[in-house]
């Protein structure tokens, strides 16, 4: 009958969240539309977060390497380089248009409906799309998920221009190497971005107002090895410091900082400003009064085990949820969330099996608890720890910088946490996700067969450490 919802599911947003649901909503057989304002899909993710900034990682490292002679002293010799930052940019262009149509491409292949528009609820099972042209459509939707996504946290009183001053977004497409950069922030985004600037030829400060870099939950003996890396690389930090002002000037950008509990004041000049103080939920006209689902003190929407807001039928998950604003994250909550929606089962997340990975060189990645928790929590715990100048493959390649830690319970053996500084850290730390997920044990790990030479066997190596007290290659 016309009274009948023509959607089983409406997904409001197509990032990491909200286009994995929506595939896998259409997947278990769901009628599935789903609402994007942007003209492309992907959400931050895709567009303007993980993928762009990888590609700018990637290759700001390798002319990083050629510059700074490390090609040299491998016998690979040539001479001027220089840059063309046009083409670097565009490879990135490139690799983000390819992803971004991709998530078109799948939508077809897997029959979910593409909407263009800014879309709102505006009633239990009903959404409001309203289009470019300024027109409106109405959807009706037996289950509605809102997977909006978040946005970069302004710094009071200092304008975002995405050319001189800029967030994340405008630090992915400058179109020269700044002389001067100061990044407000050494989270995530200050080190990676920072980094990728650095490395093409800009001084780089980072002004953080903790006394440490990398943000909230790395443990603190990578945050010391990793700043001391990045020093070495070119970075500049100054901690426990805090912005408390900036002002164009004909020149640049006069940056005002004081000390973290005053005092100290100084004056940073440079070209670029890197806003980087952290990401907020994405809420804007979303219609949310309408169904009486008022957001927390952290502007984020409250969700129950399966996602479902306080409203029945409406969902969330992503970035405008709790938790770490993850690509992965949002993803995993999307499929549990729909496989609910549409089987009645009921699978979860283990929030302390999300690996966070640090994207510069080396990188960083961990997974469950830092030393600094278990202390914290009273857990008696044994500590491996296994330095990459031991391992047999990073030894070849000369890229011996950083360790592995590992963190266990010092009764039952079984892997609390898991603390990675070394040049593939955000692909080992995966198998640690998998070994948590099982319950393992440092001996469990320490004795499945590692294939020689990898940087894999750092890994078994720092768990036998743990269980055992020695490691064999150190
Ligand atoms: P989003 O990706 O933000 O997507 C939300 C989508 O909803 C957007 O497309 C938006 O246009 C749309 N939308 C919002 N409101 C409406 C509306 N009312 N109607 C219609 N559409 C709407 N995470 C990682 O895991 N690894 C990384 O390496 C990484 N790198 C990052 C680098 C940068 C520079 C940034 C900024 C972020 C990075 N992140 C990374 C974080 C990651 O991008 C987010 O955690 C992830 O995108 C969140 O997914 P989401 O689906 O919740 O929201
Ligand atoms: P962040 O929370 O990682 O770091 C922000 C940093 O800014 C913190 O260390 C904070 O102490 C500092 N800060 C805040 N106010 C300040 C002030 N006034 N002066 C000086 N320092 C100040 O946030 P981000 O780097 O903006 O990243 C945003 C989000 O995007 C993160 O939640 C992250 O999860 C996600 N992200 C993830 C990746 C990845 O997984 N590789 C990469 C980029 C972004």
């Amino acid at each position: 009958s016309s009274s009948e919802p023509q959607y089983d599911l409406v997904v409001i947003g197509s990032g990491p969240g909200g286009y994995v649901a929506s595939i896998k909503a259409a997947q278990l057989g769901l009628k599935t539309a789903c609402v994007e304002r942007n003209a492309t899909y992907g959400g931050t993710c895709l567009n303007v977060g993980c993928i762009p900034s990888k590609a700018l990682l990637h290759n700001s490292h390798l002319y990083y390497m050629a510059h700074d002679g490390e090609f040299k002293r491998r016998g690979i010799q040539f001479d001027d380089i220089s840059l063309n930052l046009p083409v670097l940019m565009k490879q990135k262009d490139d690799a983000v248009k390819s992803l971004t149509s991709g998530v078109a491409y799948l939508f077809k292949s897997n029959k979910v409906t593409g909407i263009r528009g800014h879309g709102s609820v505006s009633g239990a099972g009903q959404v409001v799309v309203t289009k470019e042209d300024g027109t409106n459509e109405i959807l009706k939707a037996k289950n509605i998920l809102i997977a909006v996504g978040s946005e970069v946290t302004p710094f009071p009183g200092i304008d975002i221009d995405e050319e001189t001053i800029v967030s994340s977004t405008g630090a992915l497409s400058l179109n020269q190497v700044p002389k001067k950069m100061v990044v407000i922030g050494a989270g995530v985004i200050g080190l990676e971005l920072g980094s990728v600037w650095s490395r093409l030829g800009a001084e780089v400060t980072c002004v953080e107002f903790l006394s440490h870099i990398g943000g909230i939950g790395i443990d603190m003996d990578v945050s010391n090895a990793f700043q001391k890396l990045l020093t070495k690389q070119g970075l500049k930090f100054k901690l426990d410091t805090k912005v408390i002002g900036a002002e164009k000037t004909d020149g640049g950008i006069r940056v005002k900082v004081e000390g973290a509990t005053g005092g100290n004041n100084e004056i940073l000049d440079c070209n670029t400003l890197l806003v980087c103080i952290g990401r907020r939920p994405y809420t804007k006209d979303l219609g949310l009064n309408s169904v009486d689902i008022k957001l927390n003190s952290r502007g984020r929407i409250d969700v129950d085990k399966n996602f479902q807001t306080s409203c029945k039928g409406i969902y969330a998950i992503g970035d405008c949820i709790q938790g770490p604003m993850l690509a992965h994250k949002a993803e995993d909550e999307g499929i549990i969330c729909v496989e609910n929606i549409a089987t009645g089962r009921k699978p979860h997340i283990d929030y302390n099996c999300v690996p966070n990975v640090i994207y510069t060189h080396p990188e960083v990645a961990w997974i469950g608890k830092s030393e600094e928790q278990l202390k914290q929590e009273g857990v008696k715990y044994r500590i491996g720890k296994f330095p990459m100048s031991a391992n047999s493959r990073a030894k070849t390649v000369n890229e011996i910088d950083g360790f592995v830690k590992v963190l266990s319970n010092d009764r039952t053996d079984r892997i609390l946490g898991v603390h990675i500084i070394n040049s593939v850290a955000g692909e080992l730390v995966n198998e640690i996700a998998l070994a948590m997920e099982y319950g393992a044990s440092c001996e469990d790990l320490s004795r499945i067969c590692h294939a020689h030479p990898t940087w894999s066997e750092s890994l078994k190596e720092a768990h036998l450490q743990a269980y055992f007290g020695k490691a064999i290659n150190f």
